[in-house]
């Protein structure tokens, strides 16, 4: 392999996966050159924005400023008015072609693919796992790589075929390298969440992995202390809650096959529950 496909491969590795200005710009340099206290100014409701430094004019001229294209983008948290309009969407279509439109989370620039989630709007369970990875972001799937390979199995061995259950994640765009998702870009896309689970309003939620369950349980407690419990998530606007477990993500059970015993109460859990409301 010469020289330049072995660096592209090394960035890929990295997350590097977008050219986002035709010319480098050394943010290191920034700090040194404009020597003044910052000042920033932040857009109302913005997050994620560089702050911007404004040095009286005595000091030596900052650097030029990087193209516009070169700033992350704006993510407003998700606010009241997201969530109303979301509100009056009673498919998943639109929703998803809702979705397709938001520009409130900069990771969508990034991915190649919105993955929306995928099953039937009658599910009985919905599956929320972190985020999409590689191949799901390759697809428009949620889990159809090895994680998801494994998570059929789990399904099967209690009689559930993956296209009885609705699966989704917190984020629908694959976060760069697969780095964890941040805190303001799981917010930005819990509005479309919270609907999507409002429209489906499965018998049974099954949150895979530590992120899915601290985030839709609203705890900040490990998946070791919050798996295999029932806990209740809140759908709000006066409907009842919905009977919501924990589970370790298959990809922690790809790379530690001891905890698979667990996962197997965890499961058996969950059928018994769908067995005792409709047998
Ligand atoms: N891991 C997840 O959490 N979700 C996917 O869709 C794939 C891997």
């Amino acid at each position: 392999m010469n020289l330049l496909l072995a660096t592209l491969d090394w960035y890929a590795a990295l997350g590097v996966d977008e050219a986002v200005s035709e010319t480098p710009w050394n943010r290191f340099d920034v700090p040194a050159r404009a020597a003044a206290p910052a000042q920033p100014a932040v857009r109302p409701g913005a997050i994620g924005q560089p702050a911007t430094a404004h040095p009286p004019a005595t000091q030596p001229a900052p650097p030029p400023a990087p193209p516009p294209q070169d700033r992350p983008a704006a993510m407003p948290l998700s606010d009241a008015g997201l969530a109303a309009e979301l509100d009056s969407l009673e498919t998943l279509d639109a929703l998803r072609e809702r979705l397709e439109r938001f520009e409130g989370c900069a990771l969508k620039a990034t991915a190649m693919h919105t993955v929306f989630g995928e099953g039937p709007a009658d599910a009985r369970l919905m599956i929320i796992g972190e985020a999409p990875g590689e191949e799901e972001d390759r697809k428009g799937r949620p889990f159809v790589g090895p994680s998801g390979q494994l998570l059929d199995r789990m399904l099967a061995a209690i009689g559930l075929a993956r296209e009885e259950v609705y699966i989704t994640n917190t984020i629908y765009w694959r976060p760069p390298g697969n780095r964890t998702p941040t805190q303001a870009e799981v917010q930005a896309c819990q509005p479309f969440l919270r609907r999507q689970i409002a429209i489906i309003r499965p018998e049974v939620l099954l949150l895979v992995g530590g992120a899915a369950a601290k985030t839709m349980l609203q705890r900040n407690e490990g998946i070791m202390r919050l798996r295999g419990r029932w806990a209740e998530y809140d759908p709000g606007s006066g409907a009842p809650p919905i009977p919501a477990i924990a589970t370790f993500h298959p990809a922690y059970l790809l790379r530690s096959p001891a905890q698979k015993r667990e996962a197997w109460r965890d499961l058996l859990t969950v059928q018994e529950r769908l067995l005792a409301t409709h047998g």
